[in-house]
């Protein structure tokens, strides 16, 4: 079945509305500014993925809600599984910012990390 549809390409400021044709496995770009949007549409559309910032509780910090993201884009269908997994998850202070605070999240390879020294 061929399926035409637009998505915008969030790969830098300028949002080209990416032109998408999709038949079967074939997946057909036009309209991109430069050559990241074809890159960008084909992991959107097959695999896609965002950066995830959240919290996680902390004992004998300033505060009880430590920031935390992930070291890379996370798969997009299991962030509310991830978030589930953080919710349970307590650390210690004091934590510098940069420190993994949650290994290889869900089984993807991709770590939690702290967002601020606390
Ligand atoms: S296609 Fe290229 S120029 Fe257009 S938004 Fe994406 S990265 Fe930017």
């Amino acid at each position: 079945m061929n399926d035409k549809f637009k998505i915008i390409c969030v790969a830098c400021p300028k949002g080209c509305e990416l032109d998408i044709e999709r038949d079967g496995e074939k997946i057909l770009v036009s309209n991109q500014g430069c050559k990241r949007g074809v890159e960008y549409a084909i992991s959107e559309i097959k695999d896609p993925r965002r950066m995830v910032a959240t919290t996680v509780r902390i004992v004998g910090g300033r505060h009880p809600l430590l920031p935390v993201y992930t070291a890379e884009p996370f798969p997009k269908g299991r962030i509310q599984e991830l978030l589930h997994e953080l919710r349970k998850i307590t650390v210690k202070a004091p934590i510098k910012a940069g420190k993994v605070v949650f290994e290889n999240s869900l089984g993807t390879g991709i770590a939690i990390l702290a967002s601020r020294d606390m």
